[in-house]
């Protein structure tokens, strides 16, 4: 068994790189992107995020990234459509401050939550 462990200790980890992720099974969610041109700051999405992933303040929607489940819940509520769920899901990064997605948005909106 301590043969057969010692082996499995010396044994180089073998990694396999890839230029780009494979793609999302069909079906699969990714992060969400938001058309700012269509965005009407009425917050419905930011209401609904069950992590606090979303905000709008000042004309700017903002996505953390470290908090979103992909789980669909703002694209279904925004009442303009301005989001979609992209199955871009290889997010991992170093950086954090690639994890924030902050959008200027444009639109109007006449189902406003406060
Ligand atoms: S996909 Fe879900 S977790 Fe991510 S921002 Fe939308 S509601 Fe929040
Ligand atoms: S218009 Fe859609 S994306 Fe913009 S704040 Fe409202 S629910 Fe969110």
């Amino acid at each position: 068994m301590w043969k057969l462990f010692d082996k499995l200790r010396r044994t180089p980890i073998e990694t396999i790189p890839f230029d780009s992720p494979p793609p999302a099974a069909h079906g699969a969610r990714g992060m969400p992107v938001v058309n700012g041109a269509v965005c009407g700051g009425c917050r419905q999405c930011v209401a609904a995020c069950p992590t606090g992933a979303i905000t709008w303040a000042e004309g700017t929607w903002s996505l953390d990234l470290r908090r979103c489940l992909f789980c669909g819940a703002c694209a279904e509520v925004c009442p303009n459509d301005a989001i979609t769920q992209s199955n871009t899901y290889a997010l991992a990064t170093k950086d954090p401050a690639r994890l924030t997605v902050a959008v200027a948005t444009t639109g109007r909106c006449s189902q406003e939550v406060r």
